[in-house]
């Protein structure tokens, strides 16, 4: 991982822009990304938005680009047709039996995740540990069929689920508190008591790492599948 291009977060000061990377007027919200090069910016919209989006052209969309993203004034112009810009759409359910003989859904395929706390990477990943850690051992006995195999398989979903729906919860919480108020115009910024009692206990503002990138059940990669170090 540490071979692959990425930006590098030490800290957050959430009030401001030039740090979080987030720029919001009225009822617009939008995140930038430094990448290798060059700055991946999302729009935040509602449901349907895409469509309007487009429909007002190229033209339209660069210019409101600019405005609300300054940073990535320059490079508007190498946004050469509306098809350049991708649409992602934000769903948050999940199914209600992640397995049937022979096969296994975790991650997104069992739980789709939105982006909000940047959490449904981790989450894909521990489900893959916890499968990992779980079956392997049936399936070198040979035993990986059947009842062994049907237990095995609810055994990872029963211990999925609940981080799982932890997770959702918040980002429900998130959607109906932060994000929603937000684009329909409310200030991003967070009560003026968060921020001061941030500044006089920082490390404070390591629970929210900590909840993303641990989680409410962490998951532990078995001996036999670690590298020597
Ligand atoms: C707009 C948006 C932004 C997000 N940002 C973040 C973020 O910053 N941080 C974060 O942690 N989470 C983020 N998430 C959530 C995160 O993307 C998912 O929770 C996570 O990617 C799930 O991982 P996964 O491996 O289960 O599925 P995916 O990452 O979706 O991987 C599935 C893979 O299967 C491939 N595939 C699909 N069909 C087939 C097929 N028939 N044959 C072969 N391959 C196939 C796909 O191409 C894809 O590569 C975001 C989600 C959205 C919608």
């Amino acid at each position: 991982f540490e071979a692959i291009p990425h930006s590098r977060v030490t800290h957050v000061d959430l009030p401001d822009p030039e740090v979080t990377g987030v720029t919001w007027e009225k009822g617009r919200v939008a995140i930038g990304i430094p990448r290798d090069g060059y700055i991946q910016v999302a729009q935040l919209g509602p449901k349907g938005a895409d469509d309007a989006v487009r429909a007002r052209g190229l033209d339209a969309f660069r210019a409101d680009a600019a405005q609300l993203f300054p940073e990535a004034a320059a490079g508007v112009t190498g946004i050469g047709s509306t098809a350049d810009v991708k649409h992602l759409d934000v769903r948050l359910d999940r199914l209600r039996r992640w397995h049937a003989p022979g096969v296994l859904c975790i991650g997104d395929a069992a739980h789709a995740m939105s982006p909000v706390g940047g959490v449904g990477i981790n989450l894909a990943v521990q489900d893959a540990v916890a499968a990992a850690r779980i079956l392997a051992p049936l399936l070198r006995s040979g035993g990986a069929s059947g009842r062994a195999e049907a237990r095995a398989l609810a055994r990872i979903q029963r211990r999925r689920m609940v981080p799982t729906v932890v997770i959702q919860g918040m980002q429900r919480i998130l959607h109906a508190a932060l994000i929603m108020p937000t684009i329909r115009g409310r200030d991003l910024r967070p009560p003026s008591w968060v921020v001061k009692v941030v500044r006089r206990v920082p490390w404070l503002s390591a629970l929210p790492a900590l909840a993303v990138g641990v989680g409410p059940r962490p998951e532990r990669a078995p001996r036999w599948a670690r590298r020597p170090s």
